[in-house]
């Protein structure tokens, strides 16, 4: 391709909405550009890398066993109505009605409409089992899209559902798929980990696996074992039930008692004490006992008196954060609560931000703070995701033995053992060898199509930009003239561009007339792993290699530069 005429509009500054490295050089790159708040635009460079991506998921599944299909987008509402998910999905559902008033979404995951087309299709166990995958463009009005396509509100992901006689059977399949899944994202250059994880809104009786590209700007927590492979989500290890340590108040923390004494001070009373308008959004206080310096992370506007607020709170230090710093700290959506990783982490939320039923056990009061609570004795996970009451250093809950670390993932894909939660709704039987009527057991797995693609970048690049991965790198070779105005090294360079192109390689030369500095510097930033600079020596017959990911240069005559790529 030919970089002149490309829609490859490359930016110098760095875009003020973008928060994390992905985002920045995605935006800088060229590669996608925001419509609306979690909506894309996949530019050219963008959409060639989310194709290359696709074919990668495509060829794994395809060499699992699973066929591929392509549902549409828009689902009746009758469906959800059927599993009882139109009322349990919440706000993410993204509903229409059509000119006939009738009710629509837009499909955040497609169980419903797998299952009815395997109820409708699928009668006898002699077809039985069959996994079928799509790669799709999904929905979900996210309570607070960012990160640019890694939490976005339309995105595309791989959704794959397989369909069993018996649990043993599913277990085959699943493992397949683990490892399909293990293949993708070592395919697609990630650093990753298989990780026991919760099932989230999508639920199901059995074992489910998520699979996060490591990133300290990752969403979930992880918790891994120093000494055995155990490796789960922080939501998990919780569930398993860690004896917690370290998060009682302590001695030397007398301020927190004046806040927490039951009664003393709901949010509403702090907000008077401080003389705060009722407008101001004062949510959330963090509060470090247990010997650290005591510290209050607290999420308001800043009208909020600061010295009042750190007297009234015995904090040796206030930090004044934005949600997304605080999210950050807690490694959970403000509003979902999360002590996370920080020994002795008590928190404060007003239930209303929290969306958490009122007494949660812990509590003192309705909306108050949150301590010593363990999932599934105190709350149901899927009311609160992610309370948390796992500390690191806490003994493995597998082999007793080791401590666990945390790490910060992204959460790639996910992979679930439903069982018969939608075919029972839904009444997708079928008939067995003695002629008897059984739900079909099920698994689902997924995969972030475009949140990978973030992830990869995440994971590879440098001050100069991105760092593409070959196997999902735009472009192999970026063939560089130095100079557009010398007829010899452009002719060479156009040669050269022509030669490799017949032979299948995937190249972009860049045609501009812009100074070299311009072109170079592009160059590192969209990322192509192999740079051929057509330049002075060029008339001897000689160019340059440049590797993108080591910076590594070599002199080569032309013709060993077509022969070694090639
Ligand atoms: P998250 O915990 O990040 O919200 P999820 O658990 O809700 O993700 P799943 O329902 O498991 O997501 O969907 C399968 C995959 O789709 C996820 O593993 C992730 O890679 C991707 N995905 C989910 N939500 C988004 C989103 N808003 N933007 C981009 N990719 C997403
Ligand atoms: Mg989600
Ligand atoms: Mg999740
Ligand atoms: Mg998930």
């Amino acid at each position: 391709m030919r970089q002149n005429k490309m829609i490859l509009p490359t930016l110098r500054e760095v875009p003020k909405e973008a928060e994390i490295t992905s985002h920045r050089l995605m935006l800088r790159a060229g590669l996608i550009r925001q419509l609306a708040s979690g909506i894309y635009t996949y530019l050219p460079l963008g959409y060639r890398v989310l194709k290359k991506v696709e074919r990668i998921v495509r060829e794994e599944m395809e060499r699992a066993g699973a066929q591929e299909l392509l549902f549409s987008a828009l689902q009746p509402a009758e469906l959800w109505h059927q599993t009882g998910r139109w009322d349990d999905y919440g706000p993410e559902l993204v509903r229409l009605k059509d000119r006939h008033d009738r009710d629509f979404v837009l499909g955040p995951t497609h169980e419903e409409v797998i299952t009815t087309l395997v109820k409708q299709e699928i009668s006898s166990y002699k077809k039985l089992p069959v996994n079928l995958f799509q790669i799709q463009t999904k929905y979900r009005d996210e309570r607070r899209p960012r990160f640019g396509v890694m939490r976005a509100r339309e995105f595309v992901m791989k959704d794959a559902y397989s369909f069993h006689t018996s649990w043993d059977d599913l277990d085959v399949t699943y493992k397949t798929m683990y490892t399909a899944y293990s293949n993708i994202f070592s395919r697609l250059g990630l650093f990753f980990r298989p990780v026991e994880a919760n099932a989230g809104a999508i639920g199901g009786e059995g074992e489910n696996h998520e699979f996060m590209a490591m990133a300290a700007v990752g969403e979930d927590t992880i918790a891994v074992c120093s000494h055995c492979d155990y490796a789960a989500n922080l939501e998990k290890a919780e569930a398993a039930d860690v004896p917690a340590a370290g998060l009682e108040p302590t001695a030397d923390a007398p301020a927190f008692e004046k806040l927490h004494t039951p009664g003393t001070k709901t949010i509403d009373q702090l907000v008077a004490a401080l003389g705060l308008e009722a407008s101001v959004f004062l949510k959330t206080l963090v509060y470090l006992a247990d010997g650290q310096p005591v510290v209050a992370v607290v999420r308001g506007d800043h009208d909020v008196n600061e010295a009042k607020l750190k007297d009234l709170i015995g904090a040796t230090a206030l930090e004044m954060a934005n949600d997304t710093t605080i999210e950050r700290t807690l490694g959970a959506p403000v509003g979902f609560i999360g002590p996370v990783g920080l020994k002795g982490v008590q928190i404060i939320v007003d239930k209303a931000a929290a969306g958490v039923a009122s007494g949660v056990t812990g509590a003192n009061e309705s909306d108050y703070h949150l301590q010593n609570v363990v999932v599934g004795r105190d709350f149901t996970p899927d009311k609160v995701a992610d309370i948390r009451n796992v500390v690191e250093g806490d003994k493995c809950p597998n082999c007793g033995d080791g401590a666990l670390e945390f790490h910060r993932g992204i959460e790639c894909g996910h992979i679930f053992k439903l069982g018969t939660k939608y075919s029972s709704k839904i009444g997708a039987t079928y008939l067995d060898e003695n002629q008897k009527s059984q739900d079909i057991i099920m698994g689902c797995y997924g995969i972030g199509i475009s949140r990978c693609l973030a992830a990869v970048i995440e994971q590879n690049n440098d001050e100069g930009g991105i760092i593409w991965p070959i196997s999902v790198a735009p472009f192999h070779v970026h063939v560089i003239p130095v100079n557009a105005k010398d007829e010899e090294q452009t002719a060479i360079a156009e040669n050269l561009y022509r030669r490799l192109q017949a032979q299948g390689v995937d190249v972009l030369i860049d045609d501009r007339d812009e100074r070299p500095g311009v072109k170079f510097k592009d160059s590192d930033l969209i990322g192509i792993p192999l740079r051929v600079t057509v330049g002075k020596r060029a008339g001897e017959g000689i160019v340059e290699f440049k590797v993108r990911k080591t910076g590594e240069t070599t002199e080569v005559a032309i013709e060993q530069a077509y022969e070694e790529i090639t």
